[in-house]
């Protein structure tokens, strides 16, 4: 299994199905418990950098609005609930004493030699400063082209720029089932994949909840393009985030993709 004392710098992901509850509100009391959890792996030493997802959920849960029908309204919820978001973050990070620093990404800056050295940059200073880096796309400004396809593979870019040592997906699920859960009582965890073949893509059924964007399937996305760098990753259900001191005591659960 994971030697957990190996890793030094790890990229947490956590969706909109997990931070917010069912309508749409921003879950104060799971923010805190994984701020809390984090802000205790930085004392231990482990650089860490979040992937949030949750803006645009956020911003209309903020404004009292309909969920977004056309990509101005996504946008503009994205501005107003981003803000939200780093704003608990900030003070969540803070009590712990820790500084959070915010870093908005669209495609481009993975495909542009130049700017991806730019984030490179940035983000080995911040980690050097003792900052917890917070990662969302830049939703307000992405358009068609410039945009991830949602924070499962954002997450997995973030893991290659910042030369992370693991990538973890907090999920709303336990991790890869070998058929949807949701469907069939008969249903197993697979608690290790050694490499994304057809066999594993199979198992990863439709989308994700109403909230979030994500699913089984861009999961599997993301870890191949972690583990094809050397990246193990996990999922693993937040549900309650201290499920990581598990992670971090060598105990097996969720699921774990290892790296060649
Ligand atoms: N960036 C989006 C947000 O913050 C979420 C995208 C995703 O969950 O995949 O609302």
């Amino acid at each position: 299994m994971s030697e957990f004392a190996n890793y030094r710098r790890i990229v947490v992901k956590i969706g909109t199905s997990t931070l917010t509850h069912d309508e749409g509100h921003l879950n104060l009391r799971r923010i805190e418990a994984l701020v809390k959890t984090l802000s205790d792996f930085k004392n231990a030493g482990i650089q860490v950098i979040l992937v949030s997802s949750g803006a645009v959920s956020a911003g209309v849960a903020r404004v009292g609005t309909h969920r977004p029908t056309c990509t101005a309204e996504k946008q503009a919820m994205a501005a107003v609930g981003q803000s939200e978001l780093m704003k608990l973050y900030s003070r969540f990070f803070s009590d712990y004493g820790h500084t959070v620093a915010q870093i908005l990404l669209t495609k481009d800056v993975i495909d542009i030699p130049s700017r991806r050295e730019a984030a490179e940059d940035t983000f080995r200073t911040l980690l050097e400063m003792g900052c917890v880096p917070i990662v969302n796309e830049n939703d307000s400004i992405s358009t068609e082209g410039l945009n991830f396809g949602g924070n499962d593979t954002l997450a997995a870019y973030v893991a290659l720029v910042c030369h992370a040592d693991l990538l973890i997906n907090l999920s709303d699920i336990d991790g890869l089932y070998d058929k949807d859960p949701r469907r069939f009582s008969d249903a197993k965890l697979i608690s290790r994949v050694d490499g994304i073949d057809e066999r594993v893509l199979s198992m990863a059924g439709g989308a994700g909840t109403a909230r979030g964007t994500g699913g089984m399937a861009t999961k599997l996305r993301a870890a191949q393009i972690v583990l094809e760098a050397g990246i193990p990753m996990f999922i693993l259900n937040g549900k309650e985030p201290t499920i990581l001191y598990e992670l971090m005591e060598g105990k097996q659960i969720g699921t774990y993709f290892s790296a060649k």
